[in-house]
């Protein structure tokens, strides 16, 4: 690790003050929790000239709760969302998924939107800045070439966050505050195939809020991940699953995957489950489904193969389950 560049910090304690100064400061990136960020700054990944802490913004810390659903403000810890009622019993799988983020002490201090807007990780990058400027840096970050796959153009850094998939079978919405306003969107508008580029929103753009639709509580919900240290890593498979069944068959199946593509992935063709009993050739089928559709690549120190295998085991065990639960 590096010592801590020279930045200018800046404690805006509204949203609108914390955009404006975004929009007015060349080089300047959002901080919350910095669970993440930090790490990256000290490596020299990140380089910024100044940096918003949006730890002041009350606006943002907020669970509210109304006739549409929960509305998670950005900069709700992890541990917050983990000890909430309401996200336990309503949207399990959230609350499982925030309880898997790293460890104890990142929980406490990472948040809901530094998790949805976490950078893409791999293997070459996420590295100190002698060991990756020794191998000539990479595409993602002031180099030319791709060590992942040489000769190509794209970059398949992994998006990590726990959170993303279970927001995402629960058809989150997130709001976007940037200097052209306010806009809502559904959560799976906001993240591209691009491990270098992952976040499809404007330029200055501040996620402040999540949606957790009231049409979408009280359904079971799982979450699980596979990680080399089960103390604290990122992810290198994990899978949310939601399920909605009416009289033992299945009216609706969802399941979203992590860490096996540079974008928080939903699973296609589910809809062929739907008004069928999840017997093992079913389960069977789910499980390959995934693995089919998972893309993992050389972007960890375990091999994409068995991360494809476990993702769809992953996925297969909490389809079980659930189906299971009623
Ligand atoms: Fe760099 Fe390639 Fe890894 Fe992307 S996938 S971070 S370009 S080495």
């Amino acid at each position: 690790m590096e010592l801590m560049p020279n930045f200018d910090l800046h404690r805006p304690t509204e949203v609108e003050e914390a955009v404006k100064l975004r929009a007015e400061t060349d080089g300047a990136l959002y901080v919350a929790g910095g669970t993440d960020m930090i790490v990256n700054v000290r490596r020299g990944i990140e380089q910024p000239a100044a940096l918003i802490d949006l730890s002041s913004v009350q606006e943002l810390q907020e669970i509210v709760e109304d006739n549409e659903g929960l509305h998670i403000g950005a900069s709700v810890t992890l541990q917050t969302v983990t000890n909430d009622r309401r996200i336990q019993a309503e949207y399990t799988g959230v609350a499982e998924a925030a309880a898997a983020v790293a460890g104890p002490t990142h929980q406490s201090y990472g948040t809901v939107g530094g998790n949805l807007c976490l950078d893409t990780r791999c293997l070459f990058y996420n590295q100190s800045e002698w060991w990756r400027k020794s191998n000539d840096y990479c595409m993602k970050e002031r180099g030319d070439i791709c060590h992942v796959a040489p000769g190509g153009k794209r970059c398949f850094a992994a998006f990590s966050g726990d959170v993303a998939p279970t927001a995402l079978i629960h058809n989150a919405e997130v709001d976007l505050v940037g200097p052209n306003g306010r806009r809502r969107v559904p959560l799976t508008d906001i993240y591209r195939n691009d491990g270098m580029n992952h976040l499809a929103i404007e330029p200055g753009e501040l996620l402040t809020v999540l949606h957790l639709p009231k049409t979408e509580a009280g359904q079971p919900s799982a979450y699980e991940k596979a990680r080399v240290r089960g103390s604290i890593d990122f992810p290198l498979a994990g899978a949310a699953v939601w399920l909605k069944q009416v009289d033992g068959k299945v009216e609706e199946l969802r399941i979203a995957l992590t860490a096996v593509n540079p974008y928080p992935q939903l699973v296609k063709k589910l809809d062929k489950f739907s008004g069928t009993k999840l017997d093992d050739s079913a389960l069977d089928e789910i499980a390959e489904m995934v693995q089919s559709q998972a893309k993992p690549m050389r972007t960890t120190t375990v091999k994409p193969w068995y991360r494809r295998r476990v993702v769809g085991a992953i996925a297969r065990r909490l389809t079980a389950k659930l189906s299971e639960a009623r």
